[in-house]
């Protein structure tokens, strides 16, 4: 089969490679679109230590079931399914209580490390556990299936978040996740969304996905907007989508006494907050990780069109282009959001 391989740092190549084995537990899947994900980009130059080459990257994909391993009764070839990113083992402590996401041992899709490898979907084929699975209904496109990977992490920061209806919410750093966070975060009932980015292009991308207030950075004092905008307190609940200091500051000093603050984004290891800030004013600080069960919700927001991802999807184009669509990501070209590669 053909694969997108990541054979050192910064070089990828259309490879020739086996297509993959599969247990018992597993199910073969076509792939027919697999989106280049934030983190792939961030990783291909070695810099996150966890693309170590070589490894086919790719963890946000859709596809058709090629074949299915013995123990698998309940989907077959020719079923279109797509998959979570994280392969959870489903045994240990933390499974058993029904958080998967914090799995003992926990494997990303398209991720190596130092532990473990696991090839993902940038290729014709993957290998799947059964148990990442989820079908799909017939009319929801693979290249929006793709999406459900990002929809699912929005998704789960906002059913973690403590949203009552007619909340005013902050979503600081209006990227893809921002971009899907605020639109869970509208239909768990905020009556206001706050958009705020260094970017005029993607605030605008956030005002067309419902959100009622933009504000940037440059040119905004974004905390004193917030609160003249609700009664000098301050949004109820942020959600931060870019982790860096000066962006989770902002989402801080614009959330009010008693509010919540939840932290999606996570680019840089080491920040800088206010302590006092949380302490006094009582900011409940809650982090995010991948998503937990939320899929099958996911799947249907996607399929009634509840949640918009067209807008978010800058190209759709052959495994061949994955290399140059990685460097233009890589290289920053402006107004990019996601590319889809459909082997
Ligand atoms: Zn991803
Ligand atoms: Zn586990």
């Amino acid at each position: 089969m053909k694969a997108l391989l990541l054979t050192q740092y910064k070089q990828l190549e259309l490879a020739d490679m086996p297509v993959p084995e599969i247990g018992p537990d597993d199910l073969l899947v076509r792939v027919k679109a697999c989106g280049i994900c934030g983190s792939d980009v961030h990783g291909f130059d070695g810099s996150s230590g966890r693309r170590i080459p070589p490894l086919v990257m790719g963890h946000e994909a859709a596809g058709i079931v090629a074949g299915a391993g013995a123990n698998v009764k309940d989907l077959k070839e020719g079923d279109r399914v797509t998959f979570d990113s994280t392969v959870y083992c489903g045994r240990c402590f933390y499974c058993l209580r029904g958080e998967a996401n914090l799995c003992d041992n926990r494997q990303v899709l398209g991720v190596s490390t130092p532990d473990f490898r696991r090839h993902g979907a940038f290729a014709e084929y993957v290998s799947v556990p059964r148990r990442i699975a989820h079908k799909l209904p017939d009319s929801l496109p693979f290249e929006r299936a793709a999406m459900i990977e990002a929809v699912s992490v929005a998704v789960h920061a906002t059913a973690i978040t403590p949203v009552k209806l007619g909340d005013t919410a902050v979503v600081v750093g209006t990227g893809m996740i921002g971009l899907l966070c605020l639109q869970a975060l509208k239909l768990a009932g905020c009556s206001r969304i706050i958009a705020v980015d260094l970017d005029d292009v993607k605030l605008k991308a956030a005002a067309g996905l419902g959100a009622n207030v933009l504000l940037n950075p440059k040119t905004d004092d974004v905390p004193a907007a917030v609160q003249a905008l609700s009664g000098g307190r301050g949004a109820d609940i942020a959600m931060e989508a870019v982790g860096a200091t000066a962006p989770v500051q902002t989402a801080l000093a614009s959330v009010r006494k008693g509010g919540a603050l939840t932290l999606v984004g996570n680019i840089t290891p080491k920040i800088e907050i206010n302590l006092q800030s949380v302490v006094t004013r009582q900011i409940r600080v809650q982090g995010s990780c991948a998503s937990c069960g939320e899929y099958p919700a996911c799947i249907d927001l996607l399929a009634s069109g509840a949640i918009q991802v067209d807008p978010l999807i800058t190209a759709r184009a052959p495994l061949e282009e994955g290399a140059s669509w990685f460097n233009r990501l890589y290289s920053h070209e402006p107004n990019l959001m996601k590319v889809i590669l459909e082997p």
